[in-house]
């Protein structure tokens, strides 16, 4: 039998219902913040990550599904969105629209990475991108889409809001410089990465996951002590703002975001209980710029949709959808009646129907109704047909009561 590939899997049933949940609330939030949504090509050219997402990062230079096609080009299976959006904001001209430019996204995402529960190959994210405001209130404002998606979810309360500022290239250059002088006599005893990061990009230092790399981590420089006076200042606006919106957050130096492209706020929703990183985000107003377009401001977040899904499967207890009604037919003439004549109408009005499609005996059908949990059962006999009365059964409670045959009955009673 051919079977799924490692790190893929497949979204069926009770799991598809709380996808849906989490979509159509995705849906409503952007849309009440006035915020459109975007579709770009699962691939792209392997340049854009390069140089977009950094070829130091892990991301880049070990994760990537990177190949060539027909022609000879490279080509990577997008391993994260933002790239892609910003591409697609010089590539189509956005910045000529009115600013901000507002977009939101969900997708799969593609990293070749090792498997753990909650870490797949293949897996979706929803993101949220706007473009044209260097203002502080736009980071909280993306922050607070963020958190409004959770407490619609019903999880908000389980997740931790761990913000950082990673400041500007100036701050950066200062901080860098005093790690580097930090680690100068520790280097040699952490992972090979972190050798390779202490001469290539150092501030990746601090999210090694290595055990031997612990030590020497805990007692690093924080990046707050190097940030200049207008970055602390951006920051200090940032926390104001985020606690008169009664959103509440833990400072963390150690969030400095896997990307490369970050500046200023940083920030992460962490799930201690199931131990993962749930979505991150931040400022990157460097990055239009680095792929071609002209200097523009821009804020965002990634969140991770298959850990919500497992928030959701951890901490709710998820009521899968019954069909409201089942309309139990023993001949073709009784089905087409229940067909055209309550049926579709019912599904207008947005009822889960049921009929007899597999040509079920009565008693059958009655194990049926049963089995899927059906709320109301109506049996359409030569008898209601004729006398135009019916009688609708409660499922749950047994409670059987006469009504007219007709849709606007039927719906006054279910
Ligand atoms: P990143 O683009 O690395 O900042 O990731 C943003 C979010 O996407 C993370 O916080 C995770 O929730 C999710 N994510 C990243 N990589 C994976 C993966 N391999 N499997 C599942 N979710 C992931």
């Amino acid at each position: 039998m051919i079977q799924k590939q490692k790190g893929t899997k497949d979204i069926f049933f009770e799991e598809m219902e709380i996808w849906e949940e989490i979509e159509k609330n995705i849906k409503e939030i952007c849309n009440t913040y006035n915020i459109k949504q975007i579709r770009t090509p699962i691939f792209e050219a392997t340049e854009l990550f390069a140089r977009g997402v950094g070829n130091e990062t892990d991301v880049v230079s070990k994760e990537m599904y990177t190949f060539l096609d027909k022609g000879g080009r490279s080509i990577t299976l997008r391993p994260e969105l933002t790239a892609g959006v910003v591409r697609a904001y010089i590539e189509n001209g956005f910045s000529s629209r009115t600013s901000p430019v507002k977009l939101w996204y969900t997708g799969s995402m593609y990293r070749y990475e090792k498997m753990q529960k909650g870490r797949y190959r293949e897996f979706s994210q929803f993101g949220v991108e706007m473009f044209g405001s260097s203002s502080v209130l736009t980071d909280v404002e993306v922050i607070s889409i963020a958190c409004k998606l959770f407490e619609k979810l019903g999880v908000l309360d389980k997740l931790t809001l761990k913000i950082n500022s990673i400041g500007c290239k100036e701050c950066r250059a200062k901080y860098v410089k005093a790690l580097k002088e930090y680690l100068a006599d520790k280097i040699d005893g952490m992972c090979e990465d972190c050798k390779i990061r202490y001469n290539k990009n150092p501030m990746r230092i601090i999210d090694c996951k290595q055990e031997k790399c612990q030590d020497v981590k805990n007692g690093l420089p924080t990046i707050l002590d190097y940030l200049c006076d207008d970055c602390k200042k951006y920051f200090e606006s940032l926390k104001f703002m985020l606690d008169n919106l009664n959103i509440k957050y833990e400072i963390d130096s150690s969030i400095v975001r896997g990307l490369d492209y970050y500046n200023k706020t940083v920030f992460e929703f962490i799930s201690e209980d199931l131990n993962l990183a749930v979505g991150g985000g931040g400022r990157y107003d460097g990055l239009v710029e680095t792929l071609g377009g002209t200097s523009t401001p821009a804020v965002g977040f990634g969140l991770g949709m298959d850990r919500i899904v497992l928030l959701l499967q951890e901490y709710k207890k998820q009521e899968t959808q019954k069909p409201d009604i089942y309309l139990l037919t023993t001949t073709n003439e009784q089905f087409i009646y229940a067909t055209t004549m309550l049926a579709n109408e019912l599904r207008n009005s947005g009822k889960i129907v049921e009929t007899n499609i597999s040509d079920r005996s009565f008693n059958a059908q009655l194990k049926y109704a049963n089995k899927i949990g059906a709320k109301y059962l109506i049996v359409i006999g030569d008898e209601e047909l004729k006398s135009k009365k019916v009688q609708l059964k409660n499922m749950d409670t047994g409670k059987v009561i006469q009504i007219d045959l007709n849709v606007k009955e039927i719906l006054n009673n279910i």
